[in-house]
């Protein structure tokens, strides 16, 4: 049952005035739960509590954290067609895709207790005493990766279970021995709530120290930034918009004791099209993409927005075919109203640019919160000169550029905002020429997908989902797979300890 209440530690908690509803984009009315906002006091409480909790459980074996882990998975599953109604109320994504994103959720959950039950992802690193050493001694020094602290997580609006509630961040985090707070994304609540609350039992269960999570309701910005600037908090896990990211790291960068952001953000995910790819699989390259463009009605990160071609009659047909496919692909709602006309807004600024053609949208009339998927063109000098063409428009459109030639390509790459990801579709006989082309992308993305869509992202330990900024504020990193957990933790050294006083792990 949905209370609409905080999870602070182990209470619920709505001392606040301040309220909310969900929305149902597909039936396009308000959903009747109502949500309490967290007050200061209440923001405070759950960082206290987070701080004091983490003294214990940064010491709680890799085992136990594991069998944390695995409880969540269970209780989360133990939600049933509960959570799945809800995800869907609050979304209008479909059933299955409340299923997969589910599966997804769990099975990150059960991969990350996998990882941590061994310790040997805290990388012990053991250099022995040399005391005869000449001029001078070595020293006895041992390293480990220890946990930073309380993890505030910002859930995104399109995932509302797999980088939301108990998604990647919180999971990793969980795993490194961070206690979690979650700012529960306003559009999906009751999704939140239901999962924090299999969260709780699954710590209560398993005898977790109260504090190691709590979730917190919001309808604004403000919430997320009292967690930010808390001096208890120790790191922030963000996925979300460019301008939403940006503005947490500002204000993170700007505390008396700054703290990292790893924001997963935005990205148009440039794709290049050979000449000759382009001329031999003009059909089944449109075919691939216009279903790429609009799958999940274009609402990921790794939407390909982008897609780059040197100008040639293959490329017009191309142009003309994936305009044809991806209009009379059937439209479907977007997640909320203000995602939609975002969208609309968005994509018309795009296509009233100069040199800019609606090259076909899709032809029925939509209803309410429905998108219509574009597919527009332009030529590579005016995408060269003009910055607004570079922008996200988040939802079923793509932008494709015709370029004068490959230097001009290989130029327009150059001057690409960073990005998660980057694709190269081309022949078997064109392969030995590609190298600038790889090097070129290699510096822009943080992932370069080849004969492929970049739509789907494998969750495992040699995928990296982040990239250059502003796909990513700190791209050494990746937020999706096991080395997600990197992020909570930092390098440790014990310096000529006695055995006795040594974690268990660097005694030998
Ligand atoms: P969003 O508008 O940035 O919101 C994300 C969360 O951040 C919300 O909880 C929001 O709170 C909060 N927030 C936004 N601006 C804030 C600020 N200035 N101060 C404090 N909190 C702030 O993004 P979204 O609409 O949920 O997600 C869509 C975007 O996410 C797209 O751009 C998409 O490409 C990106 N995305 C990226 C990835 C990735 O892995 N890189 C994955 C999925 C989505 P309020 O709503 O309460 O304001």
């Amino acid at each position: 049952m949905i209370t609409g209440k905080n999870h602070i530690g182990y209470s619920l908690s709505a001392e606040g005035t301040k309220t909310f509803r969900t929305f149902n984009p597909k039936e396009n009315t308000e959903n009747k739960e109502v949500f309490t906002e967290a007050t200061e006091d209440e923001i405070d409480n759950s960082a206290v509590l987070a701080s004091k909790a983490f003294i214990k459980y940064r010491n709680i074996s890799g085992t136990k954290r594991a069998a944390f882990l695995r409880a969540i998975a269970d209780e989360i599953e133990a939600l049933g067609d509960t959570l799945v109604h809800m995800y869907m109320q609050e979304s209008g994504l479909p059933e299955a895709r409340a299923k997969g994103e589910r599966g997804r959720t769990v099975g990150q959950l059960r991969m990350f207790a996998n990882y941590i039950e061994n310790d040997a992802w805290r990388q012990p690193t053991i250099d022995k005493a040399m005391p005869d050493r000449n001029p001078i001694p070595k020293p006895d020094l041992r390293k480990i990766y220890i946990p930073i602290g309380p993890i505030v997580v910002f859930g995104a609006s399109n995932f509302p279970l797999a980088y939301s509630t108990a998604g990647g961040d919180t999971a990793s985090a969980l795993a490194a021995g961070c206690p979690v707070i979650v700012k529960s994304h306003p559009m999906h609540a009751g999704t939140g709530e239901l999962v924090a609350s299999a969260i709780v039992k699954a710590a209560k269960d398993t005898e977790m120290p109260e504090g190691v999570f709590s979730n917190l309701n919001s309808s604004g910005i403000e919430v997320g930034q009292q967690l930010v600037s808390h001096p208890k908090v120790k790191g922030v896990g963000f996925t979300g918009s460019i301008n939403g990211g940006r503005a947490l790291y500002d204000l993170a960068a700007k505390r008396k004791e700054p703290i990292p952001v790893f924001a997963e953000m935005g990205s148009i995910n440039p794709v290049v099209i050979t000449p000759k790819a382009i001329a031999n699989r003009t059909s089944e390259i449109a075919t691939m993409y216009a279903h790429s463009i609009t799958m999940g009605t274009g609402q990921f990160c790794t939407n390909p927005g982008l897609i780059l071609t040197i100008e040639s009659e293959a490329t017009s047909k191309f142009i003309s075919e994936l305009g044809k496919k991806t209009a009379t692909i059937d439209a479907y709602c977007m997640l909320h109203p203000n995602i939609h006309s975002a969208y609309t807004k968005n994509g018309n600024e795009v296509i009233s640019q100069l040199e800019t053609t609606l090259v076909a949208e899709y032809k029925g009339n939509p209803v309410e919160n429905y998108a219509k998927a574009k597919i527009v063109t332009t030529t590579g000098t005016a995408f060269l000169n003009n910055p607004k063409l570079h922008q996200e428009v988040f939802g079923p459109f793509s932008l494709v550029v015709q370029c004068k030639n490959e230097a001009q390509l290989l130029q327009i790459i150059t001057h690409l905002e960073g990005q998660l990801t980057g694709t190269i579709i081309a022949e078997k006989e064109e392969y030995a020429g590609l190298s600038e082309l790889i090097e070129t992308l290699q510096d822009r993305v943080g992932r370069i997908i080849f004969n492929g869509v970049p739509t789907g992202v494998e969750v495992c330990d040699a995928m990296t989902h982040g990239g250059p900024y502003p796909a990513s504020t700190d791209s050494r990193f990746t937020a999706v797979g096991n080395h997600a957990i990197m992020r909570w933790v930092r390098p440790f050294s014990y310096q000529d300890f006695p055995a006795e006083l040594l974690p268990e792990i660097l005694k030998k």
